[in-house]
């Protein structure tokens, strides 16, 4: 099976596990994950209907925009300060914003080309050592700075859950939910346009989408399970 038609397989399956968890697949944006693969891959992804991707590394994010201008391209890879002027103009969301430096810049960058940056804070929740992102107990801080930034628009959160373990990873996605739900009513209180758009959860990758989705889910990151042809779960 090729790109395409894993896509479309991928698609099909996200979609039944949303509405066998009683959710509107609509819900539920599949984002195909193109960084293991050159601009041939994205457009077998694009010819099956992909209309959002992802990158982990700005190059790759810069060459795979210029080739593909109407794809929504996100941004989901560890961010360096010195590559936010490139990383902006190309990301329609960018998931992985934990500093409160490159929320800054990143605010800056916006502001010159005359656009509102959507990000997604990434938050970790397990604790892992090998993990970035937030500590759940520093989102609030993090999330009312960026609110003050008029060029950054905080769309949720995102999360990676350890590798290996389903429940873990169930816990780790419901954890992410929780504290969306507890800095929705912080929101509400203090800025409710800004809790009205607060209504992303980035969570799931290839090994673990549907205990994500079960768990509310509304963005599920996949690669491997769409672009590699040895993928097996
Ligand atoms: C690579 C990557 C993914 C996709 O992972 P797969 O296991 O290939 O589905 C999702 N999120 C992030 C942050 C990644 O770096």
């Amino acid at each position: 099976m090729g790109i395409a038609r894993r896509y479309e397989a991928v698609r099909e399956e996200v979609a039944h596990v949303a509405v066998d968890a009683g959710r509107d697949p609509d819900e539920v944006l599949l984002l195909a994950v193109s960084k293991t693969v050159g601009l041939e891959g994205v457009a077998d992804a694009v010819s099956a209907g992909a209309r959002d991707l992802g990158e982990n590394r700005p190059e790759q994010l810069i060459e795979k925009h210029g080739a593909f201008p109407d794809v929504r391209w996100h941004f989901i890879g560890n961010i360096q300060s010195r590559r936010i002027k490139d990383i902006v103009p190309c990301a329609a969301l960018i998931h992985s914003l934990y500093r409160e430096e490159h929320a800054r810049k990143i605010d800056a960058k916006a502001a010159e080309i005359d656009k509102v940056q959507e990000v997604l804070l990434e938050v970790n929740v397990s604790g892992e050592e090998s993990k970035s992102g937030l500590a759940p107990e520093d989102v609030r801080a993090m999330l009312d700075l960026c609110i003050s930034l008029p060029n950054v628009r905080v769309r949720g959160l995102m999360t990676m859950a350890p590798q290996g373990d389903e429940e873990v990873a169930r816990e780790t996605f419901a954890g992410l939910k929780a504290l969306q739900g507890d800095l929705r009513e912080h929101l509400v209180d203090t800025d409710p346009h800004a809790a009205a758009v607060f209504d992303q959860l980035s969570m799931g990758m290839s090994e673990d989408w549907p205990e994500a989705i079960e768990e509310g889910s509304t963005i599920v990151r996949i690669g491997r399970a769409i672009f590699s042809d040895d993928f097996s779960n």
